[in-house]
């Protein structure tokens, strides 16, 4: 047997037990990243060619052949296979699960292929017979328009068009057509200059010798257009960019401003494309002919060369950290790209995170500081409302006087406005008012959600229904009680005050579907609605030029919540919410509603005092021994069966409990238990929780766990987690 090469194989099954390299033969020529067919064990299987040589430490004869590349291209470049390395060494997870972050999922799962059209073009300029008027119509139509679809053409021409084919008057060729997810939507590009803080903030990105750069810059002090212009500048200088934005789908300013300025230069990746869209997308990039990719954090893995800037918007937003395997940190990731590329990061926003900002503070980042915003707008004055005394006054509506005041100005003015809350659905628990019973769903063990369109009761955790209570189960009260305010009580009481008031509702139950955010945001930008109440999503980056009025409903909702994080998010929250009014001439107010109004979080978000902020929580976080003093690691074991879940529960923490005793001096907590959610999905959760001082035992905490080898359950490391339910 004749074998040219020979090519070091990772074979695309995520478990452990096959993850490593195996030899190939390979007499076709291939290249490092192809995606190949092999044989695999009395099957076939799909691999990836991670590295060509010239021999193997196997005898030849043992070595089985390559069946066929998958493609005739390598899926993934030499920067994706370095980074893959670097990636599955640091989070400890099988090399095929990391290199399919790199790859759409249809490309793996083989669903989705390329869409084919066929054309038709004329070839000769033969007359046509004279007793076939459809050919004649045909060739003229052809003559006329160029080159036709040939579907189309047969709609049009039936028979006569075969029939020119077989005469050789007209050639039919089968081509590739790439799907455009944003046709329609459509922007023009006025170019305009940049206000002296946005060029000194372009130069100082391109003059400093560090490699991450953090701009610091109040909601409305043109970060977008400073992005802009550094990925044009990439452009120019014959590179590529990454640009990524916590839900792309939520701006839909910023997707037309994309598609403006940079055409089809730019390829959006999100979720919501259908599969062969985002198919396409991907392979756009991966060939060169689209050379920006934005997206959300997978984005971050784009098949680009020669990256010339990366741009991280929003870089506080909770979305940067992925909660499935492997679970990365995007800004990790995002540093290693720039560094291969020599190229600048760009972390943006108006309340960096906690963490990122200290490292700028440090001098490991470059720090960039925009106090104002463009023209020289104010910000919008915000005033906290107590509404304790709301209550005691006799109000039990959702809002205060003071927000009706706002809200009828605004609807006189024809201005409009923004209500925020932190929740979802009808109201959020359902309890019995006599006995203090909450309704619990059987599999997760979180309190249901009332959905008053179905009258039922849900799960947000396994989406299990449940019939809405008419008594209580414990002892028969029929005092069932809602508590919570949800964006439909809201939206109700809102047309009782206002009849006329055109208002749109902006939640996770009325936004599924493709493009239920981008209809929502364009109904609204373009006037259809005067008042949009919503949830989370509401307090993202838009920029709604006539919006003076922001109603914080339940700001310290989140206050409540247990995470360490939560004062940061609630000041995030609240600036970005505010950050929504009086973008454009006129001047914009902001009415917090609160019941715990003395909050210094709230004082300093009202105050617009990010150093404040930042000086109170850092020393808190050094006091209490949080990040980034320190770190929490949990390891998460579940499984289908309790027992399953016990037996590898056990096993982790002996081995961890040795570490723990070699190191004891380096661990701040160290503890097993269930989860505080102990079911999900009927799967059994339970965690090793530790808090850490010292970096390195990360290292060591890994070696352990991925030693494990449980039966039947998911054993996995979470670094820092936002949420630990
Ligand atoms: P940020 O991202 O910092 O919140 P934006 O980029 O959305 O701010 O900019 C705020 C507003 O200022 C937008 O309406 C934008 O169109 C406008 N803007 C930005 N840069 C300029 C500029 N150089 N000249 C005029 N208007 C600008
Ligand atoms: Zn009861
Ligand atoms: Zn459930």
């Amino acid at each position: 047997m004749h074998t040219d090469m020979i090519c070091e194989v990772i074979v695309d099954i995520a478990h452990s037990d096959v993850d490593k390299i195996f030899d190939y033969a390979c007499d076709f020529p291939v290249e490092a990243g192809t995606r190949v067919a092999v044989p695999f064990g009395r099957s076939a299987a799909t691999g990836f060619v991670m590295r060509v040589k010239d021999s193997s430490d196997y005898p030849a004869e043992k070595l089985k052949k390559i069946y066929r590349a998958e493609e005739d291209f390598p899926a993934l470049n030499a920067e994706c296979l370095a980074l893959a390395h670097t990636i599955a060494a640091r989070y400890r997870v099988p090399m095929a699960l990391v290199l399919r972050l790199f790859l759409p999922a249809e490309m793996r799962t083989g669903k989705v292929g390329e869409t084919y059209r066929t054309f038709a073009r004329l070839v000769s300029d033969m007359p046509p017979a004279k007793n076939a008027p459809q050919q004649a119509a045909c060739l003229a139509f052809l003559k006329e328009n160029g080159e036709a679809d040939a579907a189309i053409l047969r709609k049009m021409f039936g028979a006569a068009v075969n029939a020119l084919v077989k005469k050789g008057a007209v050639a039919l060729e089968r081509r590739r057509v790439l799907r455009d997810p944003y046709r329609g939507v459509e922007g023009e590009y006025r170019p305009r200059a940049l206000t002296p803080a946005q060029s000194a903030a372009v130069t100082r990105v391109g003059e400093t010798q560090k490699t991450v750069v953090l701009l610091h810059g109040v909601t409305g002090s043109g970060k977008t257009e400073i992005y802009l212009t550094l990925i044009a500048q990439a452009l120019e200088r014959g590179q590529t960019a990454l640009f990524l934005v916590p839900e792309i789908s939520l701006t839909p300013q910023m997707l037309s401003q994309l598609r403006a300025r940079f055409g089809s230069a730019a390829a959006i990746l999100h979720s919501g494309l259908s599969a062969g869209e985002r198919f396409d997308e991907w392979h756009r990039l991966r060939e060169g002919t689209a050379r920006i990719a934005i997206g959300a954090r997978s984005a971050i893995f784009a098949p680009v060369e020669n990256v010339g800037v990366i741009v991280i918007d929003e870089e506080h937003d909770g979305s940067y950290l992925s909660e499935s395997s492997p679970r990365y940190n995007t800004l990790d990731v995002a540093c290693l790209r720039a560094e291969y590329n020599g190229c600048k990061l760009v972390l943006g926003s108006a309340t960096p995170s906690v963490e990122t900002y200290r490292r700028a503070k440090e001098g490991e980042f470059e720090l960039i500081t925009l106090p104002d915003r463009i023209n020289a707008r104010p910000l919008p004055d915000v005033r906290i409302v107590d509404m304790r005394r709301e209550v005691r006054r006799g109000n039990a509506s959702p809002f205060s006087v003071a927000l009706r005041e706002g809200l009828e100005n605004c609807l006189r003015e024809g201005q409009q406005a923004i209500l925020f809350l932190n929740r979802r659905g009808f109201a959020q628990t359902v309890l019995c008012r006599d006995c203090g019973y909450v309704a619990k769903c059987e599999h997760c063990d979180v309190a249901l959600t009332y959905h008053s369109e179905e009258n039922c009761l849900k799960c947000h955790y396994c989406g299990t229904r449940y019939k809405m209570l008419t008594a209580c189960p414990e002892c028969g009260s029929a005092h069932i009680y809602y508590a919570g305010t949800g964006t439909q009580r809201v939206v109700g009481e809102l047309k009782k005050l206002y009849p006329s008031a055109r208002i749109l509702r902006m939640d996770n139950d009325t936004t599924s579907g493709k493009e239920g955010h981008y209809r929502i945001l364009k109904k609204f930008a373009d006037r259809e609605a005067d008042i949009l109440v919503g949830t989370q999503m509401v307090a993202k980056g838009h920029d709604f030029p006539l919006v003076t009025l922001v109603g914080i409903l339940d700001a310290d909702m989140s206050l409540h919540f247990p995470d360490y994080r939560s004062g940061e998010r609630t000041f995030q929250l609240v600036t970005q919410v505010a950050g929504r009014s009086g973008r454009a001439e006129k001047k914009g107010d902001v009415i917090l509603q609160t019941y715990d109004p003395e909050n210094y979080i709230l004082r300093f978000a009202a105050a617009y005092d990010y150093e404040g902020f930042y000086r109170h929580e850092i020393a808190l976080r050094a006091a209490a021994m949080f990040p980034p003093f320190a770190r929490i690691v949990r390891v998460m074991i579940t499984s289908d069966k309790d027992a399953d879940a016990l037996e590898a529960l056990r096993e982790v923490y002996g081995r961890l409990q040795k570490l723990y005793e070699a190191h004891t001096g380096d661990f701040l907590f160290f503890n097993r238990m269930h989860a505080p959610i102990k079911r999900i999905q009927g799967k059994f959760r339970y965690q090793v929780l530790m808090r850490l001082t010292a970096e390195k035992l990360l290292e060591n905490i890994y070696d352990e766990v991925s030693a494990v080898r449980p039966k039947n359950a998911l054993v996995y490391v979470e670094e820092n987690p936002s949420n630990l339910s």
